[in-house]
């Protein structure tokens, strides 16, 4: 029977993305998956071959956005073995039965809009957190990075700009947590 280093169990993203580091670093590897389709919850798969042949759909995970905040793309060189990412432009599209719908875009502006048609307050408050979100962006990818040790990815988290802007509670209580061990 042949040994290895080490033995991974389930090749969804978190275990491929391992697995490949192990491998370039010289490790042997066996990484078993129980179903035949690699990725786990991240998967895209023609899952109505009958009723709708040749359509894909993300089963679980809509958008594999963090991936791009650290390194693992460029220092895998997924693009080497195919990997192309597809930006979409509009993002979402909402149907509703009575013929109107709803259209998110890469645009931030233009997605306001969108909402603005039913609510100028909806709109007001998407435009405060989506740039909740780009502030909290610029903070991550340092987090990311991290060894994987909770205190110093808490740290960078509490410290940031955005508990400056928005000070949750959650964050006050996360901080005072690590003051406090
Ligand atoms: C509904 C939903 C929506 C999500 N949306 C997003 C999103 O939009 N963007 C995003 O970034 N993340 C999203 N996530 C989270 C993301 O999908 C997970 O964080 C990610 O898939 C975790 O990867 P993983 O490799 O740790 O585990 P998983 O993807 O869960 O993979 C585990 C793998 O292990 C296999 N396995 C389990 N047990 C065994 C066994 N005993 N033997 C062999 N194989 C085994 C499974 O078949 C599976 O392939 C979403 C998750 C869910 C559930």
């Amino acid at each position: 029977m042949q040994a290895y280093d080490v033995v991974i169990i389930g090749a969804g993203h978190n275990g491929l993305v391992c697995a490949a580091y192990l491998l370039k670093a010289g490790y042997s590897v066996l990484l078993l998956e129980k179903r035949s389709v690699p990725g786990g919850a991240a998967t895209t798969e023609e899952i109505m071959p009958k009723e709708a042949p040749g359509f894909k759909f993300n089963l679980c995970a809509i958008d594999h956005e963090f991936i791009h905040l650290g390194p693992v793309v460029e220092e895998l060189e997924l693009g080497k073995y195919g990997l192309e990412y597809l930006y979409c432009d509009p993002v979402v599209f909402c149907p509703h039965p009575d013929g109107k719908y709803f259209l998110a875009h890469r645009s931030v502006e233009k997605t306001c809009a969108e909402i603005a048609r039913y609510s100028d307050r909806d709109a007001k408050n998407t435009l405060n957190s989506l740039h909740f979100g780009s502030v909290s962006r610029t903070r991550l990818p340092q987090s990311l990075t991290l060894p994987p040790n909770p205190f110093p990815i808490l740290q960078a988290i509490t410290t940031s700009k955005v508990c400056k802007i928005y000070s949750p509670c959650w964050v006050e209580w996360i901080r005072a947590w690590i003051c406090c061990t």
